[in-house]
């Protein structure tokens, strides 16, 4: 591994620092799930072509829950074909050692975190889980399994009434919806832990950002807020380009591009080593 990379790591798991990764599309693409935000495939329903840029919002939920819903499942049984990869695996790992001071973000929806059994307590899906749904109408937030009879639907075929069943909520009966950040709406708390994310980037000194998109806005805002923090550092680990690699070297930090599976690993096992 590279020696500045290798003194940095040292340095803040030596002095108790706490350290933050963000997981982005890059990782799940590397496990072969394609980038859930950036699909280019259109949707054909019932001979009407959608586009995914429309399909993840409120506005079309509201006209066709029907469509919205066919190709969430859709999007979930290509998710279920994807497995963990060596970063999950190390990630679980290192926050089974390391407890509360590593947190995990994802901004990627496909579960794989959860599914190498990384523990709850060390996760965020600010950007939500393909794998979960939750009320409609907010009677509650609580997440409900999307039912496994409709986890390996890959047909474009309209959701019949018995599927559409499936997705009532058991608290209230009414319609469900796929817990996912739509494009239309913004983060909260209850169902996307904004407060708890930025409060966790605050407390942390050192953020490594591996394969992330761009595409989504929070883990854009914890990078920024990291830099209040004069002491702290980024890590950009990307062969993509990406606005964080820029940031972390202007700020002292630094940026490889490499691809997270091959280095995020490493720096997982030196931090745990190094902090002892
Ligand atoms: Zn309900």
């Amino acid at each position: 591994m590279d020696a500045e990379l290798c003194r940095l790591i040292e340095s803040f798991a030596g002095s108790g620092g706490n350290l933050l990764v963000v997981t982005g599309e890059g990782v799940s693409e590397e496990c072969g799930v394609a980038s859930f935000r950036a699909d280019p495939r259109p949707f054909i329903y019932r001979g009407k072509s959608y586009e995914a840029r429309e399909l993840m919002t409120w506005a079309l939920f509201d006209q066709a829950p029907d469509v919205v819903w066919a190709w969430h499942l859709l999007r979930l049984a290509e998710a279920r074909r994807g497995q963990p990869g060596l970063v999950h695996q190390a990630a679980a790992r290192a926050a089974e050692t390391l407890g509360p001071r590593l947190k995990v973000i994802t901004e990627c929806v496909d579960g794989l975190h959860r599914r190498c059994q990384h523990p709850a307590a060390g996760l965020f899906e600010p950007q939500g889980n393909l794998f979960f749904m939750h009320c409609a109408a907010g009677c509650t937030p609580a997440l409900h399994p999307v039912p496994e009879a409709l986890q390996g639907r890959t047909a474009q075929q309209p959701l019949t009434a018995d599927e559409l069943a499936l997705l009532r909520c058991p608290a209230c009966g009414g319609l469900t919806r796929p817990h996912i950040l739509w494009r239309d709406e913004s983060y909260d708390e209850p169902l996307h832990s904004v407060n708890s994310i930025l409060e966790t980037a605050r407390r942390s000194e050192l953020l490594v950002m591996a394969g992330f998109s761009g595409h989504t806005n929070l883990a854009n805002k914890v990078a920024w807020e990291i830099t209040h923090n004069h002491r702290a550092r980024i890590v950009d680990i990307n062969p993509e380009p990406n606005p964080v690699a820029a940031l972390a070297r202007r700020t002292g930090g630094l940026a490889f591009n490499t691809p997270p599976s091959v280095l995020l690993p490493q720096v997982l096992e030196t931090f745990v080593a190094a902090a002892g």
